[in-house]
């Protein structure tokens, strides 16, 4: 530790340079990124522990599906090397684990405070900085960065009757810390995203019955895990360097190397076996790795949906149950395509079924369960795998107000703007790395990117004596505009979480950054080049600096 960090610990962290908000990844690499550049930092969370969206999500079966070394942070080799992961798609629990081994690690955890869920953040213009409280804790910063990511804000469907249904339930997202025992009792889950489908096969084998309600089929194809083996082990020790280089520069944040061809390259049988070595293989490679026009190309697309429908239909034991569980209504990559371990044999076993809500919708919860049009089914236990306020949620609910008292809900009314993704005009001092216009794919390398971005920005305030920042409106202007023309070529689909339409009454924007991650460090490189001049930056008369 240097002199400058040693005497940067020892001051009081109630008023601080930068107030992190949230211990998930994100969050503790800006803690120790803004740490390393000798700001006097303090980190507060909702939860009770580290992790963030791997401190909540820990419901049974909750996995990565980025491979665990290419997830896990990147920027120390010494971290890389005493932290050996066990399998190639590490469960929560591990994470958790790996996430508590980086704190302690580097000796963060004494700049955290748990269990501190921000409700307010008010920017004092005259100050240059920001109150943050909540329940029991008052902070004044001077930058604010909210690392409260775009998956955190559960989100339950207002199925009439809900609230006299007396038996237990849970949001996939807001998982207990005290482990659900599903032994010999009636379940029923809700929604067939990346994670229903991952806790479905996780408790078949211990409930009386699982009753899974699908509003829209996915295209789930195997995650394909397995354990890291010694040989592999040293081998991504000794690559360390060149793995490092690829995922900090590729353009998804994934080591799989791409496709050479286009579909119809390959003759039927190639295509064949193509598919084959595709379905057979890890995770996101189904994507990243797969046929340069798959996303592109409908008729490329459709061959491949053909392959998977094929493959539903040899694994589900049931003709009437495979056919509910291949998608209609979206092609390949349109919606965020899960990766899954045994889902689809699930359907084999005697006590699973398949409630297809379009077929039967939902009329009203009870207070014993669940009636559809044709029945009334009783749970003990219903799980709520139904997603989230994508992208805005958390940043929307923690009473943030800019210049003028501004609430930022308002601001964003008609969707986020953002430049970078990490700002928005009228609220200065204010980060979110990893946020609304973060792009798709392995989020970690992104977040990163942005991470590290703000603290450069941060630097360069120090050095040149500014104490506000805030994107100059043009910049803004024209990222958002770049979002918005994008968004009408993005794969995901409009009906998709992507463009809030999972919420009702949210605006239908997007909100992922549609130009990914070489846009992000075009204009990161244009910012440099052009001495941060998309930033407005100002000082704060000298005597107001010291009024916190
Ligand atoms: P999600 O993808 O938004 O899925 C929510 C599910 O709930 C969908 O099946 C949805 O149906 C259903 N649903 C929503 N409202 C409903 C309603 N009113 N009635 C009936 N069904 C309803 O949420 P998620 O599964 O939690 O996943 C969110 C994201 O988290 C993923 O896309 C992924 O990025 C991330 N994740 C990653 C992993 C991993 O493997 N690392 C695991 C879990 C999650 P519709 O499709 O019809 O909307």
């Amino acid at each position: 530790m240097t002199t400058r960090e040693k005497e940067v610990l020892s001051r009081r962290h109630d008023d601080v340079d930068v107030l992190v908000i949230g211990a998930g990844i994100t969050g503790i690499q800006q803690l120790f990124r803004a740490r390393e550049a000798g700001f006097s930092v303090e980190l507060v969370e909702a939860g009770d522990g580290v992790g963030g969206t791997w401190f909540w999500n820990r419901y049974p079966g909750a996995r990565f599906d980025s491979e665990s070394y290419t997830y896990g942070y990147l920027f120390s080799k010494e971290l890389f090397d005493d932290w050996e992961w066990r399998e190639h798609f590490a469960g929560q629990a591990e994470i958790e684990r790996y996430l508590n081994h980086v704190v302690d690690r580097f000796d963060l955890r004494r700049h955290m405070r748990f269990g501190a869920r921000v409700t307010s953040a008010v920017f004092d213009e005259a100050a240059g900085r920001w109150r943050v409280s909540g329940d029991g804790f008052v902070v004044s910063a001077q930058f604010v960065v909210a690392a409260t990511g775009v998956l955190s804000i559960p989100h339950i469907p207002d199925v009439p009757g809900r609230e006299a249904y007396r038996g237990e339930s849970y949001h996939t997202g807001l998982w207990p810390t005290t482990p659900v025992d599903f032994t010999g009792r009636r379940v029923a889950v809700v929604g067939t995203g990346s994670s229903g489908v991952q806790v479905v096969p996780a408790i078949t084998s211990e409930v009386a019955s699982l009753t899974v309600y699908q509003r829209r089929a996915n295209w789930c194809t195997p995650l394909n895990n397995r354990p890291i083996t010694p040989e592999e082990q040293a081998s991504l020790r000794a690559d360390f360097e060149s793995l490092r280089e690829v995922l900090n520069t590729s353009i998804h944040g994934f080591h799989h190397p791409p496709c050479d061809r286009g579909t119809f390259d390959d003759s039927k049988e190639e295509r064949q076996a193509f598919f084959e070595k595709m379905w057979n293989s890890p995770g996101f490679t189904k994507l990243t790795s797969h046929y340069v026009d798959l996303l592109f190309d409908p008729e490329a697309n459709a061959e491949w949906c053909e392959f998977i429908a094929g493959k539903i239909r040899s694994i589900v034991d049931d003709p009437e149950t495979a056919d509910k569980l291949i998608p209609k209504d979206h092609r390949y990559g349109e919606n965020r395509p899960p990766f899954v371990t045994g889902y689809y044999e699930a359907y084999n076993a005697p006590n699973v079924s398949l409630v297809d809500l379009p077929q039967t919708p939902f009329v009203r919860m009870t207070e014993t369960g669940i009636e559809t049009t044709d029945r009334h089914r009783e749970f003990d236990v219903v799980v709520w795998a139904t997603g989230f306020d994508f992208g805005t949620g958390a940043l929307a609910r923690m009473g943030i107000r800019g210049r003028d008292g501004v609430a930022l809900v308002d601001e964003w009314a008609d969707g986020p703007r953002t430049f970078l993704g990490i700002q928005t005009t009228g609220f200065p001092n204010l980060f979110f790395p990893g946020g609304p216009h973060a792009a798709a794919g392995n989020n970690p390398r992104y977040n990163g990117d942005q991470v590290d971005f703000v603290t450069e920005l941060l630097v360069h305030l120090r050095d040149r004596g500014y104490d506000v920042v805030e994107p100059d409106p043009v910049s803004e202007e024209r990222w958002t505009r770049m979002i918005d023309k994008g968004a009408a070529k993005a794969s995901f689909g409009e009906s998709s979480y992507y463009f809030g339409a999972n919420i009702p009454g949210k605006p239908r924007k997007y909100l992922l950054n549609s130009g990914g991650r070489p846009k992000l460090f075009s204009i990161i490189a244009d910012v440099r080049e052009n001495d941060y001049a998309a930033f407005r930056r100002s000082r704060i008369a000298p005597a107001a600096r010291g009024a916190r």
